[in-house]
């Protein structure tokens, strides 16, 4: 028996701070974990930035209300939840993530929580767990699943190398080069054909 682990900024949807800081023009919130590997200092600087300049937890979901998965991702995922069990792993806060599961027919998601004021500003954030991705794939496997698993970035990567077989997808040059190990698609259609020649249980 199989569970599919799925990244999902980068894999099922757009980035969520890239477009934020699209929309406000403040071009230092565009650093992702593609950029910035230690996920703590990422959210110290997104964080700063939030209080420099007075945007609180409404701003970012008014820029989320407006936002679409990627092209081909529900048809994907769909597919995907017929021959497999999927949960998506994200680094992201379920504050953000709800209208992205709504159009994605309510996956599972293991994420994290924000820290939020009464007044809406965003305080600090609630990880699940130290390495959450890999500690999930670890949970599975002693629930006897065979894991796969596909993400885009260096916070996936602990997840991949712990998968029975793991893919990076639509990942930037210099992950791609940091882990040659992983095999690489852009594609959907080829992530599931690798997904499906995996070695199953
Ligand atoms: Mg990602």
């Amino acid at each position: 028996m199989e569970v599919v682990c799925l990244d999902l900024e980068g894999v099922l949807i757009p980035e969520i701070w890239i477009e934020f800081a699209e929309a406000t023009g403040i071009s230092a919130l565009k650093a992702t974990t593609r950029d910035i590997p230690d996920y703590h200092e990422l959210m110290g600087l997104r964080l700063g930035l939030l209080k420099q300049h007075n945007l609180r937890l409404a701003d970012i979901q008014a820029v989320i209300a407006e936002m679409c998965p990627l092209e081909g991702a529900l048809n994907f995922l769909d597919e995907l939840r017929e021959s497999y069990q999927v949960v998506i792993l994200s680094d992201t806060f379920y504050e953000f993530a709800s209208p992205f599961m709504k159009q994605l027919k309510w996956p599972t998601l293991f994420c994290h929580r924000l820290k939020v004021s009464p007044a809406g500003e965003v305080e600090g954030y609630l990880l699940r767990q130290p390495d959450p991705k890999r500690e999930s794939v670890k949970a599975f496997h002693q629930l006897n699943f065979k894991v796969f698993a596909a993400g885009d970035s260096y916070n996936d990567t602990t997840m991949l190398a712990e998968a029975d077989a793991g893919f990076l997808f639509r990942a930037p040059d210099n992950v791609i080069k940091a882990f040659p190990q992983f095999p690489v698609t852009d594609d959907y259609a080829e992530l599931r054909n690798m997904i499906d020649a995996a070695p199953a249980a």
